[in-house]
């Protein structure tokens, strides 16, 4: 069976789904592998590579001629509408804000397996796209806003006098919210964070940083559920005097399926020193920061906030490097003997797929069409 690496065409979009080396564990495993010209340029993987690696180097996109296509970004639905019966598709489906999308997989019969929808119990853990690509964001909000900041992040102490080290507030101790203190913390800024889960308060503290503790009732468990309103509104109340004294705040709060939740205002924005930095790392799911925009920076008086958007995009070689080990490893659960036959009984497969034989499989999804 086929293999297609298309080059992404949604806007602004540099990562790619194969790369020479994950071309050659496909092609090991019995697989034809062909690769659009240019798909891999971003992250500096040439046609030439590809092509050592034993994948057959194609003019257009691979849908229609591929079983199997693979991407980072939903197909266009023009593109998905050359799909077969049967064919299957490997990328971030976003499936609530891909109706039209979802319609099309489901009428040509196509097998779509979401990286969104991945279970995350041990067995997928490797082919965790959400989680690999989290910690790329992470890791670029920080040097984001340090490149903004006009100032140091380490202590320095010179003949010229002694420079404090910034204070970085991280609210959302997830993959991407740890990653950030991991980050801040290795370029000397005194980071504090906090998370509604409990068993983020050791993570925190085990990367050096200070876990705030507030006087709110905590979660357990290993996902965020919703908060309600007035927790959120005495949250605010209780982080206000922390976002003040803060240079930068890194926001990555988020509760799966819902919208996130809104941690810092405008007069909590006004608070903070002239030259502060916020990066919204949520900005694409309604934001953690009133009036952060996805792409752009908002000036509020003399605090910038930039609302994050696609991150991992801006680092294609190694996003794309750990994304495409993510779709290997998938595959890799459902081929056999040169044949990627997904067992949907499988609890990974099963969750993780969208579409297959006509039928839109999650739920969540049904309810919106
Ligand atoms: P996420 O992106 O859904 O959310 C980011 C963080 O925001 C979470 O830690 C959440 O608790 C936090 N949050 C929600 N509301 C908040 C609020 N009001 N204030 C402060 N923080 C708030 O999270 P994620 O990165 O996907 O990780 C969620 C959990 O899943 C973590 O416990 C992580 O260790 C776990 N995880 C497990 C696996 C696996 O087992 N395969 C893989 C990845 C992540």
């Amino acid at each position: 069976m086929r293999v297609g690496i298309p080059a992404e065409s949604r806007p602004a979009e540099r990562r790619v789904a194969g790369l020479p080396e994950t071309v050659a564990s496909l092609i090991g495993a019995g697989l034809a592998v062909e690769v659009q010209s240019g798909a891999g340029a971003h992250a500096h993987a040439s046609d030439a590579a590809y092509r050592s690696a034993g994948a057959e180097i194609v003019p257009d996109h691979p849908a229609g001629r591929a079983d199997v296509v693979t991407s980072v970004q939903p197909l266009d639905p023009d593109r998905a509408r050359l799909l077969r019966a049967g064919d299957i598709t490997v990328s971030f489906l976003q499936p609530a804000a891909e109706l039209d999308l979802v319609r099309v997989l489901a009428d040509r019969g196509v097998t779509a397996f979401s990286l969104d929808l991945l279970p995350r119990v041990t067995r997928a853990q490797s082919a965790d796209a959400l989680s690999s690509q989290a910690l790329v964001a992470g890791y670029r909000a920080v040097l984001l806003a340090a490149g903004r900041l006009p100032r140091f992040l380490p202590m320095f102490t010179t003949a010229a006098g002694t420079v404090p080290p910034a204070k970085v507030l991280v609210l959302g101790a997830g993959v991407a919210g740890l990653q950030a203190i991991a980050t801040a913390r290795r370029l000397g800024a005194v980071v504090e964070a906090y998370d509604v889960r409990r068993a983020a308060a050791e993570e925190v503290r085990s990367l050096g940083a200070k876990f705030l503790e507030l006087d709110l009732e905590t979660q357990d468990g290993v996902y965020a559920a919703e908060q309600s309103e007035t927790h959120l509104e005495r949250q605010r109340e209780l982080i206000a005097e922390r976002v003040a004294a803060s240079d930068v705040v890194i926001s990555t709060a988020a509760v799966p399926g819902r919208k996130a939740p809104v941690l810092v205002t405008t007069d909590m924005l006004k608070a903070m020193a002239p030259g502060s930095v916020v990066v919204d790392l949520a900005a694409e799911s309604g934001g953690n920061v009133v009036g952060s925009a996805p792409g752009e920076d908002v000036w509020v008086g003399d605090v910038l906030v930039h609302g994050a958007r696609n991150l991992p995009s801006g680092m294609p070689a190694h996003a794309s490097r750990l994304y495409a080990k993510n779709v290997a490893n998938l595959l890799a659960l459902m081929t056999a003997d040169g044949r990627v036959e997904p067992d949907l009984t499988d609890e990974v497969l099963s969750g993780a797929c969208l579409t297959h034989a006509g039928e839109v499989r999650h739920a969540p999804t049904r309810e919106l069409l």
